[in-house]
């Protein structure tokens, strides 16, 4: 708490009254904070595969590019870590993007939920397919449209399927439901993978938060994409809840009101 004692005076020889000002700067605060642990948390995400970059390019040029096997699993390695980069740098524009313009400036229409969550299943097919997942997505026929940035609307049920697929092991299964419930439009994205801890899920949403920092990268996450979906739903008037269990699978459940 930041006081401060003014005295209020006109004439300097007739005190009128006294103000005391007491600003709650708790906020302020929490907020500076918060700012200062991203910019520390985005530089050391950025500066871990710069090092293993710059490490696998000296490594080659000592003499392990000689070796044709080598050279290969090292420039692998340097491509994987480089698109990691591009994914996390476009991932931290399109956070700033929704942060400072919110979603006002983007251009809204009326969104055909089918049409969305069919766009997006053709990629996830072919994800799904890599790794024996069963994939499959049904949205109620008839379903009100939903007023909204399309681009948005995409990008949330997309990063939601990305993480189902993504951390469901071989063999599993994936699912997205859509249908209206009273005056809303209800999204499940459900899979049979490896669940959340309860500790963990109130913190799910925050930038760069995991669960386990080493398979999310080993996976090819950013580690803020669950941040993004909370911003794009709230844009949109919604909520997002989360039902997990651990060995057993995760279903996250967006409702969008019309
Ligand atoms: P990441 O890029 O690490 O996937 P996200 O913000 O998308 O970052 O998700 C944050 C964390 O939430 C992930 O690292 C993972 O631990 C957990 N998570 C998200 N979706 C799922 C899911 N469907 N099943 C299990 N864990 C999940």
């Amino acid at each position: 708490i930041y006081t401060e004692l003014i005295k209020l005076n006109n004439d300097p020889n007739r005190i009128i009254g006294t103000l005391i000002l007491i600003l709650d700067v708790t906020e302020v605060r929490k907020l500076e904070e918060m700012r200062t642990d991203f910019v520390a948390n985005v530089s050391h995400e950025l500066k871990t595969p710069l090092t293993s970059i710059m490490g696998f390019i000296e490594t080659l040029k000592n003499g392990a590019i000689n070796n044709e096997k080598v050279r290969d699993r090292f420039l692998n390695i340097i491509e994987i870590e480089t698109e990691r980069l591009t994914r996390l740098i476009d991932d931290l524009l399109t956070l700033s993007d929704i942060e400072s313009n919110g979603i006002g400036v983007a251009k809204k229409v009326n969104i055909k939920i089918k049409d969305v969550i069919s766009e997006v299943s053709h990629m996830a097919e072919e994800l799904a397919r890599q790794k024996n997942i069963k994939y499959s997505h049904e949205v109620e026929e008839n379903l009100p449209y939903v007023y909204g940035s399309r681009d948005w609307f995409k990008q949330l049920v997309l990063n939601l399927i990305e993480n189902a697929i993504k951390y469901t092991p071989e063999g599993g299964e994936v699912k997205i439901l859509a249908h209206k419930r009273e005056n809303n439009i209800i999204i499940n994205v459900k899979d049979t993978g490896i669940g959340i801890p309860k500790k963990d899920i109130p913190r799910l949403f925050e930038r760069f938060y995991r669960v386990d920092k080493a398979r999310s990268r080993k996976v090819g996450g950013t580690g803020l994409g669950l941040a993004i979906v909370k911003h794009i739903v709230i844009s949109f008037g919604g909520e997002i809840r989360v039902k997990s269990e651990e060995g057993r699978g995760s279903e996250f459940i967006v409702r969008i009101p019309l």
